[in-house]
């Protein structure tokens, strides 16, 4: 289970995206982060695949190279560039959380039929952040967690709605 005790800080600077894992790594350095091989790896894993890949799949991407890098140390290397502000997880769906990199990060609408996913814009939550703040005094995380419904394919295909 990771850790549900993120600090959600409104301040998550608009950073642009890192074109190179050189920048995702200066960007590590910068927070007073260490550069290890295995933290590399893992980065440049998760750049090669912009996004969307679990803690088990960059594991293997690393472990392509850097057969001796265990499990373990993926885990914790997740969680502190988590908490450096480096990289985000989400949850798509029931399977376990993805990471993307902080500066890329966005909300995710999730088919419950086939799976299908769709990188969705900050624009498509404001109104509903407005709404939750100014009602509710509520501020909404749309990154952490999908939004999960019916793609356009699979509501033709079974005429619902
Ligand atoms: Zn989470
Ligand atoms: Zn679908
Ligand atoms: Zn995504």
């Amino acid at each position: 289970m990771r850790s549900m005790s993120r600090v959600l800080s409104s301040d998550k600077a608009e950073a642009a995206m890192p074109e190179t894992v050189e920048e995702v790594l200066s960007l590590v350095r910068s927070q007073g982060g260490r550069v290890t091989t295995s933290r590399r790896l893992l980065l440049q894993a998760l750049f090669d695949a912009s996004g969307h890949r679990n803690a088990e799949e960059l594991a293997q991407a690393v472990q392509r190279r850097a057969p001796d890098v265990h499990m373990s140390t993926i885990y914790r290397n997740l969680d502190e560039l988590e908490q450096l502000g480096i990289i985000v997880h989400a949850h798509l769906g029931h399977g376990p959380a993805t990471y993307h990199l902080a500066a890329g990060a966005h909300g995710h609408l999730v088919c419950e039929e086939c799976g299908a996913m769709v990188e969705a814009p900050d624009e498509l939550f404001a109104s509903l952040s407005r709404t939750a703040r100014s009602r509710f005094g509520f501020d909404i995380d749309p990154h952490h967690f999908a939004v999960l419904g019916h793609c356009e394919a699979c509501r033709h295909q079974h005429g619902h709605r």
